[in-house]
């Protein structure tokens, strides 16, 4: 599933890539992945084609000013004061296709990060919207797993936004202190460590790629109840939340399952970690077989030797 440097990869360069394009036209092949309106989306799918057909009249004609993201979703902002908010949930993909790069790639994309998969032509049976820009470049939104979604707002419904008031701090802003994160932290006491990492409103956009890599660098174990850890050891976590969120947005994200970069290509966070992926491997700092736990409905990877 997509973390926020897998996100915040995708973001940038669709900024780059869409900024001052036109929608000439959308086509929908999934009816319940997109909406109208700031409701949540499955209130919004019972209006089925109707929707869709709004969907696509009010994109006609717009153009794409900026894309932004808040915590895993994106923002586009687009001509006439409307925003269209994405998610990709787990298997969701934005693939940007011009004449460029149709040339470079021959229109074929590996769409699964794996060297066996083969290369499919766009649209793929997975792909459920596609925009087409005035001068014939592409989006294509894949999703194999179609839990992700497209919703159409107006600026002045974006306070309106459920998951938009849910979030809690950005990990890389100004707002994100040490004693805002002690403070959010020390409410879930009897929480293990990575649930409460990967709690989004704790912080936004950690899930558990990065809880994983940040408690190893912490050298705290993810099973650890926040309760039996110093204030020093939050201190620690805190500290390596940076650091280890921007090594990853210049890796360009991790691809581990059906994470790829707009132009396919893949990020390559895998090779820098330590512990997620790893079970069973040598520790790169000790040696030591990776373990796993589980926690919640989620497997931690640990050090048994490097955390504590
Ligand atoms: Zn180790």
């Amino acid at each position: 599933m997509p973390e926020l440097p897998e996100v915040q990869t995708v973001v940038s360069e669709l900024n780059r890539k869409l900024r001052n394009r036109t929608i000439k036209s959308v086509e929908v092949n999934a009816p319940k992945m997109v909406a109208v309106g700031p409701g949540v989306v499955s209130n919004i799918r019972e209006y089925g084609q109707q929707s869709v057909a709004r969907f696509i009249s009010l994109l006609k004609g717009r153009k794409v000013l900026s894309v932004k993201r808040r915590a895993k979703l994106l923002i586009f902002d687009l001509s006439g004061k409307l925003s269209l908010l994405a998610h990709l949930k787990m298997t969701g993909q934005f693939i940007f296709e011009d004449g460029r790069l149709r040339k470079k790639t021959k229109g074929l994309y590996r769409l699964v990060n794996s060297l066996n998969a083969i290369p499919e032509k766009l649209p793929s049976k997975h792909t459920h919207v596609i925009f087409t820009f005035q001068d014939g470049s592409h989006l294509y939104f894949n999703d194999v797993r179609k839990f992700g979604y497209l919703k159409l707002v107006r600026g002045d419904e974006l306070n309106q936004v459920k998951e938009l008031r849910e979030y809690g701090p950005e990990p890389l802003s100004k707002n994100f202190t040490p004693t805002q994160f002690l403070a959010a932290v020390k409410k879930r006491v009897g929480g293990k460590i990575k649930q409460v990492l990967m709690d989004p409103k704790v912080v936004a956009g950690i899930g558990n790629i990065y809880s994983d890599e940040i408690l190893f660098r912490a050298k705290i174990r993810p099973a650890r109840k926040v309760s039996s850890l110093s204030e020093k050891d939050l201190k620690t976590i805190y500290a390596q939340i940076p650091i280890v969120l921007k090594q990853a947005i210049k890796a360009k994200g991790s691809s581990v399952g059906d994470f790829i970069r707009t132009d396919g290509s893949w990020g390559t966070m895998g090779k820098h970690h330590f512990v997620y992926g790893r079970s069973g491997l040598p520790c790169k700092v000790c040696g030591t077989a990776i373990q796993t736990v589980k926690i919640g409905g989620r497997t931690g990877s640990f050090c048994p030797k490097c955390q504590d």
